[in-house]
């Protein structure tokens, strides 16, 4: 927060999305097409954050076993982008993204819905009238310049907006460790076919690894394998490695995040090429512009879900969607047991068919600011439950429910907490939304 600057207004809407990932891009189509002037702004010139920018690899399962449960724009989503893929949507199972047709198709929604997009732009302050935000203030390629409306949604995954404007927050554990990040990268050059008879024979990448660390070979101390997905008949995603030890709202930090990175991959890529069938001819052809950070603030609202709401399978009078994702928390350090703990935890808290928990309106909504929601992974809860909601179908259906609540606020002066619960859940369940 700061002091009210006189500086050129660069735009104005009814609603202002801070962030086109998962969260943003739910929040701008779903406010867009129930018919406010929507802005949304973007540090990088490309839609879809983390599934794009960040090159992860795959959309978490869509389905608790029964139903598919992110309803509305994640649906429409990734059911375009499998056809564009050429490839059956499978529900309960993790879907490959192809990053270049995502952005592509991302483009494509937000203008058929009339989002105003402004790419190359990184917000970095918020101008405020006691508790109600007139103004972002956003870096862009002419200098320091004001964006203002009537609601704003923090979709940064950052919870940054919430911040600046004053909002407390939490950030990991009781000693202050978050989850560590992963740069994902780009391959091409390999042999599926060979690879999964390999995998067949029991000589997958992960048992391959395991043999290594197992030997004391392994060229890095990590314990957790993710993956290496498939995204088209020779190239694949990874999601591979930790950089551990690092805080994600720390421009050091972050820079020393990068560049560690980019030498984890480099490893990956000569095990892959030395040691698994399939993989002789491997290249890398990309990290990810952005980061990989699982965790960073976890801002505070009205309602904070918790690991119980997790372990009852919540349902709320004022829920806007359904979860049902396991508890994931990534490990901070390279302690063996602890990263192996990781998976374990995985598993044992995988819900059975049918069962999911829902989400609170109100865990949108920051404490002491009138006109924000903070949607996606930022939203108010305890580190076990955010370890389930971080993933990108749950991220979409806050955002999109953020976006709908929006609408309707801007028409009560802008003020989130007028939105009653009822009217939200009925344009939400007309959009495809699924809750109790
Ligand atoms: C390594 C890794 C692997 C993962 N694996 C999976 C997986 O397999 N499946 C799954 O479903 N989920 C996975 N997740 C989780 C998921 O990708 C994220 O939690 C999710 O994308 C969060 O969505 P979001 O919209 O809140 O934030 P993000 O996807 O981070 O999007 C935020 C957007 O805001 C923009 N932004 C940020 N700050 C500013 C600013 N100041 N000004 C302007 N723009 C700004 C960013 O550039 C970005 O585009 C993974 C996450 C990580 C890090």
């Amino acid at each position: 927060m700061i002091e009210k600057l006189n500086l050129p207004v660069l735009a104005d809407a009814d609603v202002v999305i801070v962030g086109g990932g998962p969260a943003g891009i739910g929040a701008a189509l779903a406010a867009a097409r129930s018919g406010a002037d929507v802005l949304l702004l973007e540090q990088f010139g490309t839609l879809g954050g983390l599934a794009t920018a960040g090159l992860v690899p795959m959309f978490a399962p869509t389905s608790d076993g029964e139903r598919m449960i992110y309803g509305g724009i994640f649906k429409e989503l990734n059911l375009e982008m499998c056809r564009r893929m050429k490839v059956e949507p499978w529900q309960e199972h993790w879907q490959a993204i192809n990053p270049e047709i995502f952005k592509r198709l991302l483009d494509e929604k937000v203008l058929e819905a009339g989002v105003r997009v402004i790419f190359g732009v990184k917000v970095c302050e918020a101008e405020l009238s006691g508790s109600r935000i007139d103004a972002v203030l956003a870096a862009t390629s002419t200098g320091l310049r004001k964006i203002t409306g009537r609601v704003f949604i923090d979709a940064t995954g950052d919870g940054l907006l919430a911040a600046l404007s004053g909002v407390d927050f939490e950030y990991g554990d009781e000693a202050g460790n978050a989850m560590s990040p992963t740069m994902c990268a780009q391959f091409a050059g390999i042999d599926f076919e060979k690879a999964n008879a390999a995998a067949e024979q029991g000589h997958s990448d992960r048992a391959i690894w395991q043999e290594l660390l197992e030997a004391g070979t392994a060229p890095l101390p990590e314990h957790h394998f993710v993956c290496m997905k498939q995204i088209t008949p020779t190239t694949a995603t990874s999601n591979l490695g930790h950089i551990y030890g690092m805080n994600g709202i720390d421009e050091f930090e972050l820079t020393r995040g990068y560049m560690e990175g980019r030498r984890v991959v480099h490893v990956f890529e000569q095990f892959y090429r030395e040691h698994v069938p399939g993989f002789e001819n491997v290249t890398l052809v990309s990290t990810a512009a952005l980061l990989g950070v699982r965790e960073t603030r976890r801002i505070r609202g009205e309602y904070r879900m918790t690991v119980e709401d997790y372990r009852r399978r919540a349902v709320f009078s004022d829920e806007i969607g359904r979860c049902c994702y396991p508890i994931d928390i990534h490990s901070a350090s390279t302690n063996a047991e602890e990263q192996k703990q990781v998976e374990q935890v995985l598993d044992a808290t995988r819900f059975h068919r049918g069962e999911s928990y829902g989400i609170p309106y109100r865990a949108m909504i920051p404490v002491g600011v009138i006109n924000l929601l903070v949607p996606g992974r930022a939203l108010s809860a305890d580190r076990a439950i955010q370890s389930s909601l971080r993933v990108m179908p749950p991220c979409f259906v806050t955002g999109q429910a953020a976006g709908v609540a929006a609408v309707l606020a801007a028409g009560a002066a802008g003020e989130v907490r007028a939105v009653d619960a009822g009217p939200l859940r009925e344009r939400l369940a007309g959009l495809g939304a699924w809750f109790r």
